[in-house]
């Protein structure tokens, strides 16, 4: 049974877990059971990675019927990923890079936004429902998540990314995107805004009674939903399992990962799979200089109040990340109270200190790492000069600090890559090359000079028609909602 991060009586299955997203008190679902079953590694050495997900879905899933989750899984992982690998591990210099961008837009969220709507369609059927869900984008989860939404029976799908706030390839993708049950709105703000903005619709009784009468759920795409966070559980396992079938692991032995990290959803999902039973010595949280999550490892405060940055790695520009509240109800003993407590001074003061408790039992596993715009471009170019592997502006945050690390460290490390370069040839060439030019041309430049082909869906982004032009006020996401109801349902 699932659980509010903030209240121990509002219960949910997992099932309405998927469909709420968010908790009815504003929490986040969590399973205060978990760890309670583990992941027989050895039994999974020759799985395919649909069996390994299926393993780790019938624990965190645990009202899915197996069929229903095998369906979910062929239906999301059999033909969507380039070269049929969902997560192909590469040795790059001193550190081992796992590629969670082979998916349809490029980007890691696929992994898990690809599954999330056949979640979502078996959920529905059950209750004969309809839904909307309500997507804030940093830049990648909103293509992601339409693109596994679109023209699915029974939903629909509401997106806002920050206006001028994401790369021109990101806002081609999303302007670009295709379905009758798509929505697209650029907000006048930062992402930290529309996310709020999302929030607060959750939570507003008006829209919920407004799409209640027509049948309709509202519900969330952001790594604030379960189903979001359970697929990217697997990939942790399975770069383990690659290490050691290769013979770089022996079974049991402990491995470090680091993970560009904006929300706290990917090394959430690392966290998960430590409890269920990975061999994890430390998770290295990498972080650009929108760094909250450095500060608050290194002190144990979490504190809001800082100046917004833009930077090169977009995806990363946050400063309230939400998925750190479901990190503190495990690390606070289960406790719905504290948390409550911790989110109440983050609404009210924006910030809070977790005590001398939790802070150390945080020490046991996390590290914080920061990396400005200048050190990530030169890392690119490092990294290229002396490997020939391109990374994007995102993994080379978390590379440099991995690849730091690994020098004085004996487990292996692992480095998630969250995007593909091509989603930001922008910065890379302009890292390699030391050239400023425009995003197209800088995309033509870098398919020259990458011995990996450029994904098609990219290739030919420039040239497709702008579908969607809406750009709008902060106070304006509210009546959009109400507007998509009325025409999609
Ligand atoms: C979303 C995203 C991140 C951050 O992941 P979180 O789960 O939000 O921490 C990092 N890199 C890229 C490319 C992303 O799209």
């Amino acid at each position: 049974m699932y659980q509010s991060t903030r209240n121990d009586k509002t219960t949910a299955t997992s099932k309405e877990a998927v469909l709420q997203g968010l908790a009815s008190d504003g929490g986040l679902f969590v399973d205060p059971e978990l760890g309670c079953f583990k992941i027989d590694i050895e039994k999974h050495l020759k799985s395919t990675y649909g069996e390994l997900a299926l393993a780790i879905f019938k624990i965190l899933l645990p009202d899915f019927t197996e069929t229903e989750l095998k369906d979910c899984i062929d239906g999301a992982y059999i033909n969507s990923f380039e070269g049929g690998d969902v997560a192909p591990l590469m040795k790059v210099g001193n550190v081992h890079v796992l590629e969670l961008f082979h998916g349809p837009t490029c980007a890691f969220k696929d992994v898990a936004l690809t599954i999330l709507p056949h979640f979502m369609s078996v959920a529905l059927s059950q209750k004969q429902q309809k839904a909307l869900i309500l997507t804030a984008t940093s830049g990648d989860t909103g293509k992601a998540a339409m693109n596994g939404f679109m023209d699915v029976p029974n939903t629909g799908i509401c997106v806002y990314y920050p206006h001028n706030g994401v790369s021109q390839v990101q806002y081609m993708q999303m302007c670009t995107q295709k379905g009758k049950n798509v929505r697209v709105h650029a907000v006048e703000g930062n992402f930290d805004d529309a996310q709020r903005g999302v929030k607060e619709i959750f939570t507003d009784p008006e829209i919920e009674e407004y799409a209640r009468l027509k049948g309709v759920k509202l519900s969330s795409a952001n790594s604030i939903n379960i189903g979001r966070l359970v697929p990217q559980v697997v990939y942790y396992f399975w770069a383990y399992i690659k290490l050691v079938n290769n013979g770089e692991v022996k079974l049991g032995d402990e491995i470090s990962f680091s993970v560009p990290t904006g929300n706290f959803g990917d090394v959430l999902a690392g966290f998960y799979a430590k409890k269920l039973g990975l061999p994890v010595k430390k998770f290295i949280v990498a972080s650009n200089v929108n760094d909250v999550l450095y500060d608050f490892f290194k002190t144990g405060i979490y504190d809001k109040n800082r100046p917004f940055a833009k930077t090169i790695s977009p995806s990363m520009d946050i400063l309230v990340s939400s998925n750190l509240e479901r990190l503190l109800f495990y690390m606070s003993g289960n406790n719905a109270d504290i948390t409550a407590e911790f989110m109440q001074s983050l609404a009210e003061n924006g910030k809070y200190f977790v005590g001398n408790d939790i802070k150390a039992k945080l020490d046991e596993l996390f590290i914080g790492g920061v990396t400005n715009d200048a050190e990530t471009l030169a890392t690119i170019k490092k990294c290229y000069d002396e490997t020939g592997y391109i990374l994007d502006t995102h993994t080379a945050v978390s590379f440099k600090i991995a690849s730091e690390y690994a020098t004085n460290s004996t487990e292996k490390v692992v480095t998630l890559s969250t995007a593909s370069p091509y989603k930001f040839p922008q910065a890379v060439i302009n890292a390699i090359d030391g050239e400023k030019m425009d995003e197209w041309e800088a995309l033509s430049r870098l398919i020259e000079i990458n011995e990996k082909p450029c994904p098609t869906s990219l290739s030919d982004i420039k040239s497709q028609e702008i579908l969607h032009k809406s750009i709008i006020d902060k106070d304006e996401m509210r009546a959009t909602v109400k507007v998509a109801i009325d025409q999609l349902f």
